[in-house]
């Protein structure tokens, strides 16, 4: 397993706490992934899930304990931002294309804007990644006129632009139809196999025993359960967890 910076993990949740309002979302969240680790989230809806990856891309901000992303802590320093939103890439379950920007232009404007490289670069660079999600030819359209599963695609080729160590997956197949579910599930997997640090919440049980090291339960806003696959879904120590995956599985 390849080191990240300082030979550290890639990220860091300790003691995390946080509210909206008098609501409190994350309990004494803690959790550890080395670099090039894969964890799959799940966990009953509003558990938390989604704002502890919107935390660690800093979409959301904690009140208590700490975050640290390859080395940096989140805090307000512009600096910390900065580097966060170079070093994690965030896939949505809704696609959040631009959707007056072609494909091609959805894919160079971060890197042309934020890491101010030339269009031809930006360019050759975006094709690569189509080429990579198998929709090189759509280049030329607009994300209206693509299937969602493509839209998805493109927006794992728009996040991958930006060069990130870090790759977070907000239920990337949970708005699309289920023929699509699996060509977006392959361009995840194929990321794995390159050994992409990610993180990655989904009900998609398979995909989790084929991709994931470890699968950590939710269960509002605690992490109840972390373990490998095996664990999690064939030896549960928790009545949460058994009722949850008497649902999903
Ligand atoms: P999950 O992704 O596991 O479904 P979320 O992280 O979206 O859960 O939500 C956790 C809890 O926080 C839920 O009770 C949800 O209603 C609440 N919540 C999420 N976002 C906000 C927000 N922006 N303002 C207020 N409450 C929110
Ligand atoms: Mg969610």
């Amino acid at each position: 397993m390849s080191a990240g910076v300082d030979g550290g993990p890639a990220i860091v949740l300790d003691k995390v706490n946080k509210w909206y309002g008098s609501l409190h979302v994350l309990r004494d969240v803690c959790l550890t992934v080395a670099a090039q680790e894969r964890v799959v989230v799940c966990g009953p809806s509003g558990s938390g899930k989604s704002t502890m990856i919107r935390c660690i891309n800093r979409l959301e901000t904690h009140q208590e304990g700490r975050i640290i992303v390859d080395g940096t802590e989140l805090t307000d320093d512009l600096h910390a931002l900065d580097t966060i939103r170079r070093e994690v890439g965030m896939v949505f379950q809704s696609f959040n294309l631009f959707p007056h920007l072609t494909i091609l232009e959805n894919c160079t404007l971060a890197p042309m804007r934020v890491r101010k490289m030339p269009r031809r670069e930006a360019e050759a660079l975006a094709m690569g990644y189509l080429e990579r999600v198998r929709i090189p030819e759509q280049a030329g359209k607009y994300p209206g006129q693509l299937s969602g599963g493509q839209q998805q695609r493109v927006a794992i080729a728009r996040a991958l632009c930006m060069k990130p160590r870090i790759m977070l997956f907000d239920e990337p197949t949970s708005a699309l139809d289920p023929e699509m579910i699996k060509e977006v599930l392959d361009t995840i997997i194929g990321l794995a196999d390159d050994g992409m640090t990610m993180v990655c919440v989904t009900h998609e049980m398979g995909f989790a025993r084929q991709v994931a090291h470890r699968v950590v339960f939710m269960d509002r806003g605690e992490v109840v359960e972390s373990g490998t696959p095996g664990e999690v879904f064939e030896a549960p120590k928790t009545e949460r967890l058994r009722g949850f995956l008497g649902q999903v599985l």
